[in-house]
């Protein structure tokens, strides 16, 4: 964790955007630094500015990239490698012919933990240093992918699958088993580190009633975990929903009646969402999870991202790898874009980059660790390249403004584009 300077164009958020020209939200130094000290950032500015003490410190020069603080996904499921681009299904026949079979395969610790270094590894060559990840039902592919986040120094959140039923029988788990799974590895890596765990049931089809209840109880007696899981996704999924859970006001309420909403709960999609619905999540200041490509590729629906955010809820933006269908945030950025133009909204790049950086950082109430170049903030940082390929060359030779940079990195790039990514001051690509 040496001390050293980067030197970098170098952008940083400080709230939502709320227009292209909104420059009151962000910071950009043309020619800027960050220093980087024992993991963590010690001051960022003008290069030219750099205080004295810094001054004889190893620069590495990223220019004309754009250094940012590192992606943040909010939604994907490590375990879903081995399906990602699986033809022609919707998410219930998805689920049972490509997802269930694949994840059967992590019953296997040392599959789950060389698919758990292949995913993180793949993020990393993605630009995405922090991700809240599903696992599968297996207690011990969960330890894998814990210790494969620990061995590369990553803030990383996660958690075992809760299923018991209507899945296939090699993959169920018991309420009590799922319970007693999921709090020994609450005791075993919750805080350890830079590791945090997320109660998960998989979705209301898979979970009784006696499941949902113990996720609840997992909650409350860990108040700082996180809670994932999926939410009006699909209107068949919905509909069965409703035909499991009789007694429920709507789909949320199968969670809400079981303590699950709150600050710190991810509920992915929100797609077909009824107005008490979203007034619940507001309330209960739970956070919406916008996954795109996972969105259009399953033919879902389109995630309304403007009545969610003027109605108030928490919105964050994910991948939803191996559904979602790539793992780039660029990638994911420009299909929210083109979400949005289908529901009458232009998501501005501006706000666009804000998500995968600040954003989500505030949707996990992690904004004083991750997602901002701010004194004392973890060095997770990536350098962004828009001229990585020819093709952006040329397009980038017509652009004169941040904001037409960011729109071509986010609509032309990819893993090319990232140039470099560190993690806690280190780096690993
Ligand atoms: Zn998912």
């Amino acid at each position: 964790m040496s001390d050293k300077v980067l030197r970098a164009r170098v952008l940083t958020f400080f709230e939502r955007p709320d227009s292209l020209d909104d420059e009151s939200c962000y910071a950009f130094w043309e020619d800027g630094a960050v220093v980087t000290d024992g993991g963590r950032i010690a001051w960022r500015g003008n290069f030219s500015d750099l205080p004295e003490a810094y001054r004889t410190l190893p620069v590495t020069d990223h220019r004309p990239g754009i250094l940012m603080p590192g992606f943040i996904d909010t939604h994907a499921h490590f375990a879903q490698m081995g399906v990602i681009a699986s033809y022609g299904a919707q998410l219930l026949d998805w689920l049972h012919g490509y997802t269930f079979v694949q994840e059967a395969l992590f019953e296997d610790e040392a599959h789950a933990q060389s698919i758990a270094a292949c995913y993180l590894d793949e993020i990393l060559r993605h630009g995405v240093t922090t991700s809240v990840v599903y696992g599968t039902s297996h207690k011990t592919a969960m330890d894998a992918f814990f210790a494969e986040a620990e061995a590369r120094g990553l803030c990383m959140i996660a958690g075992k699958v809760l299923m018991d039923r209507n899945a296939p029988g090699n993959l169920l788990d018991t309420s009590q088993s799922g319970y007693d799974d999921s709090r020994r590895l609450i005791d075993t890596w919750h805080g350890r580190g830079r590791l945090h765990y997320a109660v998960t049931p998989r979705f209301a089809i898979t979970c009784s009633e006696a499941q949902l209840d113990l996720a609840g109880t997992l909650m409350r007696e860990t108040p700082d975990v996180f809670l994932q899981t999926h939410l009006c996704e699909n209107r068949s999924e919905i509909e069965e929903t409703a035909r499991l859970f009789p007694g429920a006001r709507d789909y949320l309420d199968v969670y809400e009646s079981n303590g699950l909403l709150g600050p710190r709960s991810l509920f992915g999609h929100c797609i077909h969402l009824e107005p008490r619905e979203r007034t619940a999540l507001k309330e209960s200041r739970s956070v919406a999870v916008f996954c795109p490509t996972s969105n259009l590729f399953l033919g879902s629906g389109l995630f309304d991202y403007e009545t969610l955010t003027e109605s108030g809820v928490r919105v964050a933006l994910a991948t939803d790898v191996g559904a979602g269908t790539s793992y780039s945030m660029l990638a994911t950025a420009s299909e929210a874009y083109k979400v949005s133009q289908l529901c009458g909204y232009s998501l501005n790049p501006l706000e666009s980059f804000y998500l995968l950086t600040l954003g989500n950082a505030r949707a996990l109430s992690m904004e004083d660790r991750i997602g901002a170049l701010e004194a004392g903030s973890d060095a997770d940082l990536i350098v962004v390249d828009s001229q990585a390929t020819s093709a952006m060359r040329t397009r980038m030779q017509s652009s004169s403004s941040l904001t037409d940079e960011l729109f071509v990195l986010q609509t032309l790039g990819d893993d090319r584009c990232i140039a470099a990514t560190y993690i806690a001051g280190e780096r690993l690509k």
